[in-house]
């Protein structure tokens, strides 16, 4: 198992791509699990683009606003950042091919942050197929 660790701001959008790629280094065959032990930031699969970037916040902020009058901000005030977690998985699995992750052309893997300032950690375990 391989941990990549990174820090963040709020609204980060970070591509860890590069590093989730190293971990799969000379694997023929596999399946890459990619895992955030977070409750309020995600991973996702999508294009690395700064204008779709800023629209993932834009479009949690109509889902789930930062001022809704929510139950957790009663005693903590991050109640929008899980609940915009609650609406992705905590893990991605892909494909592994000749040793490198069999994505599409736009496909990254991407770390939303929506809390922070946090020190992060992504989990990378590689399953080979014999
Ligand atoms: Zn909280």
């Amino acid at each position: 198992m391989k941990e990549i660790g990174f820090e963040t701001r709020k609204g980060d959008v970070v591509d860890l791509t590069q590093h989730v790629e190293v971990a799969v280094e000379g694997v023929k065959e596999g399946l890459a699990n990619v895992f955030a032990p977070h409750a309020t930031g995600v991973l996702i699969i999508g294009e690395n683009e700064p204008g779709i970037n800023k629209d993932y916040l834009r479009l949690m902020e109509k889902l789930a606003p930062e001022q809704g009058g929510w139950h957790h901000d009663k005693i903590d005030d991050n109640a929008h950042a899980h609940l915009r977690s609650a609406l992705f998985g905590a893990s991605l699995t892909i494909p592994v091919r000749d040793g490198k992750l069999a994505l599409g052309t736009w496909q990254r893997i991407m770390f939303l942050e929506f809390d922070g300032p946090r020190h992060r950690r992504v989990l990378v375990t590689v399953a080979k197929n014999k």
